[in-house]
């Protein structure tokens, strides 16, 4: 019998239920876990106030034929004098390991800590979280975890909004000015399948275009190598991420193409 992790933090939405369609794909039984984890969250950020609805979460998933909700406190997970935690050093140098720096520690342990509990043969992670899937399997090959990891497609809204829990945060001018964002990466997509190489010229553009947004403070928006999420000069088919975070008022919303 085999089995599939799908982590998240609830508050589920059609993205989550992406990854659960994958999940019972790939494995006989089906585990969601349900976790705010408060080692992710930075000082100033939203831990507090983090969408919660786990009734609905449970009729999602009850819908969606998963086996297995693990829903614990952060007592269960941290109980007191916890002090182990998992660092990647690499992989979350840049991009959203730059503008919250214990972040990915946070996501690391707690994935690992799930992992040891559930032992499942397949994890899913959404790309929309590129960077995260990408420090989960970097950590999964340096500790020899006998996991596969599987990266989902983005779902987005049809404005081309990428689904988040935290789209939720948005009044109606900020999910308008939030579009530019989606719009920004599909124009460079467009650009790039167009001809276009020069990725210094894209970014140049991609953020002359928001600066026009009175509602946007650009966090950061860059090129990666979509593997080793490392720093990238060149463009190289089918492996350079493009990836931006934004806050859209108070909002901080991340978004991404591999082209
Ligand atoms: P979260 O609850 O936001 O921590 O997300 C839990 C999992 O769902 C992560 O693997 C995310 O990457 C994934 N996810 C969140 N939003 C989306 C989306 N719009 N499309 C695909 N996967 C998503």
């Amino acid at each position: 019998m085999t089995s599939a992790l799908v982590p998240t933090m609830g508050y589920l939405h059609e993205g989550h239920r992406s990854l659960l369609r994958i999940a019972k794909k790939k494995a006989d039984k089906v585990v969601l876990t349900i976790f705010v984890n408060p080692t992710q969250f930075g000082p100033n950020e939203d831990f507090k106030k983090y969408p919660r609805n786990t009734a609905k979460d449970l009729a999602l998933a009850k819908e969606a034929g998963v086996d297995l909700v693990f829903l614990p406190t952060s007592h269960t997970m941290y109980p007191e004098g916890y002090e182990t935690f998992v660092e990647v050093t690499q992989a979350i140098q840049g991009l959203c390991g730059r503008s919250r720096p214990s972040h990915f520690r946070g996501v690391a342990t707690i994935v690992l800590k799930f992992f040891n509990l559930v032992q499942p043969d397949y994890a899913i992670f959404g790309k929309k979280d590129y960077q995260q899937f990408g420090v989960i399997k970097k950590m999964v090959a340096d500790l020899n975890l006998p996991i596969q990891i599987i990266g989902a497609p983005t779902v987005r809204e049809p404005s081309g909004l990428a689904m988040s829990s935290r789209n939720v945060y948005l009044d109606d001018a900020e999910r308008k000015a939030a579009l530019s964002l989606s719009e920004g990466l599909f124009h460079v997509r467009h650009e790039i399948n167009r001809g276009q190489k020069n990725i210094s010229k894209l970014l140049r553009e991609f953020k002359k275009g928001l600066a026009k947004n009175f509602l946007i403070r650009l966090d950061y928006v860059a090129c990666v190598d979509a593997e080793s999420i490392q720093p990238l000069r060149d463009y190289k088919r089918g492996r350079t991420l493009f990836a931006v975070a934004a806050f859209v008022g108070k909002t901080r919303l991340i978004d991404n193409v591999v082209l």
